[in-house]
């Protein structure tokens, strides 16, 4: 590569590694700052500035590469360095349960809870009223059991281990009758004839892709049959010409064959989302009720609690899973489990846990909350009395998210911004550049932002990251 006068020149003034070093010796900032790390960040951006000359970037400047400035390009990499890889973001892409983004927030009370048994010793596995060692799962099995009107129940690392532990423990080399229209892929590769056939058990399908009648798992019933299985179509519809049996139905036709049923109900709620105005979905309650062997779904999902495959059933099918060696390796812990038993009491009363359980309140948010969220957002952008800065209220909607009611739309009001002398896309990267990053969508030319998954205490950190990126306009 034929490098310029100027290229050259700027190379010549490129203050080397050892001189910056030297230089942030005097700097009050770095005297906490592991030396390795230094070091490191120190050479990453004399290396970023020496291929931004060799690129012919515009801005290398001689102005730009004075110790003073390299040092402080060299503070920002160090604080990154610093900070955790995982870190809080703002949520304002209008998807509730973002797989994401962390799918679910906790309830004060879950947090509470969650807090005080990670900073103490507990009563984990350790019966208070005996003197010695308990189970686990006891500290969560009443609640569920009551909430649901379930026999038994236990809970798991995720709804994925819980799907797998069950099939393993109850169908392994028997056969397992599932309708063909609920071969179910959810996102990060969970497939019902993979994680199948990861069991051991057998898949034998039934039916069509839109129809499955009863007489098909009448019919493929035999003596190798292990389990009659229904999934929840929890993140795809179908429309149209269609017939599918209820779960109480197949618990029927099990009971009359002496074949286990087991329904993997993907999201899971407590809440008749009908009553807001929502789809219906069908409850853990109305599952349970039909006297199901077994039944399992997610914690994080419209549950709104932590990562966590909750398993309820009979007592007779519940204690076999429990016995599975298996269930070691997908032992939930007890950070969960301390979150997960304050989210399943709230349930106790269903008003209130609408209330104090973030999905919940997202979800069932009026269309008229979320616009008085949208004008404060739109009033504090204003604020910035930037006249590039435009915006407009836009009725667009939300998503619930998570693979769970997948036609439905939540009326929502969200902020559209445009900047002028800015891309569209450049304003994308700027607020997913920001400290914390703010998640928006990008339609048309708008950056957009819904105020449904925003919290009012981040509407000024959005307001700061526009003040932030029209401030930093070159940097962009
Ligand atoms: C989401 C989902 C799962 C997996 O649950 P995780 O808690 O994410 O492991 C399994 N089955 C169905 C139908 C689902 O929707």
């Amino acid at each position: 590569m034929k490098l310029n006068e100027k290229q050259q020149n700027l190379l010549r003034m490129l203050p080397g590694t050892d001189h910056v070093l030297e230089y942030a010796k005097t700097e009050p900032f770095f005297e906490e700052i592991p030396r390795s790390l230094l070091v490191r960040s120190v050479r990453s951006v004399v290396e970023d500035f020496r291929t931004a000359i060799l690129n012919g970037d515009q801005d290398m400047t001689e102005e730009s590469l004075s110790y003073h400035r390299v040092v402080e390009k060299v503070k920002g990499h160090v604080r990154n360095a610093m900070a955790p890889n995982l870190r809080r973001v703002v949520n304002a892409a209008g998807v509730v349960v973002h797989t994401n983004l962390g799918r679910s927030l906790l309830s004060a009370d879950a947090i509470e809870n969650l807090q005080t048994i990670a900073g103490r010793y507990s009563n984990l596995e350790f019966d208070l009223d005996m003197g010695k060692r308990g189970s686990r799962y006891n500290c969560v099995e009443d609640i569920l059991c009551e909430i649901s009107g379930a026999e038994a129940g236990m809970v798991v690392n995720n709804n994925a281990g819980a799907v797998l532990l069950c099939l393993e423990t109850i169908a392994r080399g028997k056969k397992v009758i599932v309708s063909r229209g609920e071969l179910v892929e959810i996102g990060g590769s969970f497939r019902i004839p993979d994680v199948m056939a990861k069991s051991g058990a057998v898949l034998k399908e039934v039916g069509t892709t839109n129809r499955t009648h009863l007489r098909d798992y009448e019919m493929a019933i035999d003596e190798d049959t292990g389990l009659l299985l229904k999934v929840h179509t929890s993140n795809y519809s179908v429309v149209g010409f269609t017939a599918n049996i209820t779960l109480k139905e197949l618990v029927t036709l099990g009971a009359k064959h002496r074949v286990p049923v087991m329904e993997d109900l993907g999201s899971g709620t407590f809440i008749d989302f009908s009553k807001y105005g929502m789809i219906k979905e069908p409850t853990v309650q109305e599952a349970a009720a039909t006297g199901a062997d077994i039944v399992t779904f997610s914690g994080d999902k419209l549950l709104g609690g932590p990562q966590a495959g909750i398993i309820l059933g009979k007592k007779d099918a519940v204690a076999e899973i429990r016995q599975n060696p298996m269930n070691r390796a997908l032992r939930i812990d007890k950070l969960t489990l301390a979150a997960l038993e304050s989210t399943l009491r709230l349930y106790r009363d269903p008003e209130k846990a609408v209330e104090a359980i973030p999905t919940l309140r997202m979800l069932t948010c009026s269309f008229r909350s979320v616009e008085k969220k949208a004008e404060q957002l739109r009033d504090m952008l204003k604020d910035l009395n930037d006249s590039r800065l435009s915006m407009e209220l836009l009725n667009l909607p939300s998503r619930v998210g998570g693979g769970a009611l997948p036609l439905h739309e939540l009326p929502s009001r969200c902020v559209g911004v445009r900047v002028e002398g800015i891309s569209v896309n450049a304003v994308e990267r700027a607020m997913r550049g920001n400290t914390p990053p703010v998640i928006g969508r990008i339609e048309e030319d708008f950056f957009i932002m819904d105020p449904r998954t925003i919290e009012t205490d981040e509407i000024p950190i959005i307001r700061a990251a526009f003040d932030n990126m029209l401030k930093h306009r070159h940097q962009i």
